[in-house]
């Protein structure tokens, strides 16, 4: 087949500065080897995260300048309720300034103490916002997901019989919603099949359980779907995604991702008597009905970026560049959860450093190396992001130590990829050199964000204390 380029070209450039191996050793000593403590500037490749950090096209930036910033009744307001309206089909909806601002306004207002959401698996700010509300987040994902070498083409999806029997064990009544995350960040951007929604949505219907979508990333499950599900090939990406949303009776959703903003959200409902209750919340803490926390041009964008995420040569380029990505690093022998996901390839830390052990950080000291080697900025999702402690103070340790890529939208070209594969290679051929990390400050809650470390060589040298 000919090989595609992007189905863009550039108009605009920003520069990215590469800095010498002996500047990035100091640079990362500085932050104690914790990446989010590096200035971006001193980033040659940032692929921390995929959130907010889209390339905007002409378009987009031309309805900056349009974005009408009317307190009320904005222009911009009605051109995105247009766009949610067509794409998502709800009869309602609110715009938030991001997507943890619209889950909070949803489950402060339905759900209360000792309830119960059950979600495929949920993203860290929804599990937040559902304990928040002193309710129980339930994840109940397919086992398949667990397995990082499985391969399967819908390896988000919600596992049903533990759905049915979780409403059967705590009762209809303690469940307010249930929840699908499309695809499902947490377990790799793996996507949910439309059966799997479909058969979710019949599960919950005799039992008198609204579904809601948590709609992130929809865009990519939709062409996955239409990739993948027997019956879908010949249908256009928006119907998918009108099928899909049929299934639902609302969405949450942060524009960051398949929005292509930088910033905005949104809810989504069709319940007049749930709408009621959050417009008056949202006027209490984002903003008007017509603005919700967002600037005019920040709604006008949205509008533009909702459509241009559906566009089936931009999504054909953007999946097809994280396959690309993860493709060369499997043939340069690393181990990544399979099949590549729709925005982030996850190295299997513990095949890639097996001679370091879990206490001393495999995946946090990759993620270093990798920014030592290369300029990369990578994120650990292991031992520091989710190692709890049990009550005698002893480490309980989670089940996968990854490192996560996760690739901004129409930002890089695939010689930059190219590059990230390489340095990831140079890495893999001398893996043995490299040395655990450990902690040596930490706060007590999400750690990951501020924490300290330094090489295991240096702490022996020290006398180990
Ligand atoms: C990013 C994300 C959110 C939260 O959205 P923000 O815009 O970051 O507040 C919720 N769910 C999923 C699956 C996400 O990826």
């Amino acid at each position: 087949m000919l090989h595609f380029p992007e189905p863009f070209k550039i108009k605009m450039v920003e520069p990215i500065r590469k800095t010498s191996k002996g500047e990035r050793l100091s640079i990362l000593k500085k932050a104690s080897y914790n990446l989010f403590l590096i200035p971006a500037e001193d980033i040659f490749i940032d692929f921390l995260s995929d959130s907010g950090t889209s390339a905007m096209s002409d378009s987009q930036w031309a309805g900056l300048m349009q974005g009408d910033e009317s307190y009320a009744g904005s222009k911009s307001f009605y051109r995105l309720e247009q766009a949610v309206r067509d794409i998502f089909g709800f009869r309602h909806f609110i715009p938030t300034h991001q997507g943890r601002a619209a889950e909070h306004i949803l489950f402060s207002t339905v759900l209360r103490p000792g309830d119960i959401v059950p979600n495929n698996t949920h993203f860290d700010t929804t599990r937040a916002n559902v304990e928040l509300q002193d309710a129980i987040a339930l994840d109940l994902v397919e086992e398949k997901a667990f397995k990082p070498e499985y391969i399967h083409p819908f390896k988000g999806n919600m596992d049903l019989e533990k759905l049915e029997k979780t409403i059967q064990e705590k009762g209809p009544e303690k469940i307010p919603l249930c929840m699908i995350t499309v695809t499902n960040n947490s377990v790799g951007g793996q996507p949910v099949s439309i059966k799997n929604i479909r058969a979710s949505k019949e599960v919950l219907s005799r039992y008198g359980i609204p579904l809601f979508v948590d709609a992130c990333r929809y865009a990519e499950n939709c062409f996955f779907i239409k990739e993948r599900e027997q019956g879908y090939k010949d249908k256009s990406v928006l119907d998918i995604a009108k099928e899909l949303f049929s299934y639902a009776d609302g969405a949450t959703m942060s524009a960051k991702k398949d929005g292509l903003v930088n910033i905005g959200g949104f809810l989504a409902l069709n319940s007049d008597e749930i709408f009621e209750k959050v417009k008056q919340k949202l006027i209490l803490i984002e903003g008007f009905l017509t603005y919700g926390g967002l600037a005019g041009r920040d709604l006008e964008a949205m509008a533009r970026g909702l459509y241009e995420a559906l566009d089936e040569d931009y999504l054909a380029h953007r999946i097809g560049q994280v396959r690309y990505l993860g493709e060369r690093l499997i043939r340069g022998g690393v181990t990544i959860i399979q099949p590549p996901g729709g925005h982030a390839i996850f190295i299997d830390a513990k095949s890639f450093l097996p001679h370091i052990p879990q206490k001393d950080l495999p995946a946090q000291a990759l993620v270093a190396e990798l920014y030592l080697e290369g300029g990369l900025r990578t994120s650990e999702i292991g031992t520091v992001m989710f190692g709890k402690k049990d009550a005698t103070g002893a480490v309980i340790y989670p089940e996968l130590e990854l490192v996560r890529l996760a690739v901004p939208r129409r930002v890089y070209t695939n010689n930059h990829l190219d590059y990230v594969a390489q340095v990831i290679r140079q890495v893999y051929e001398r893996r043995e050199e490299i040395r655990g990390l450990r902690i040596i400050s930490e706060s007590p809650t999400l750690r990951h964000f501020t924490a300290r470390f330094e090489p295991l060589e240096a702490a022996a040298a020290a006398g180990n204390k």
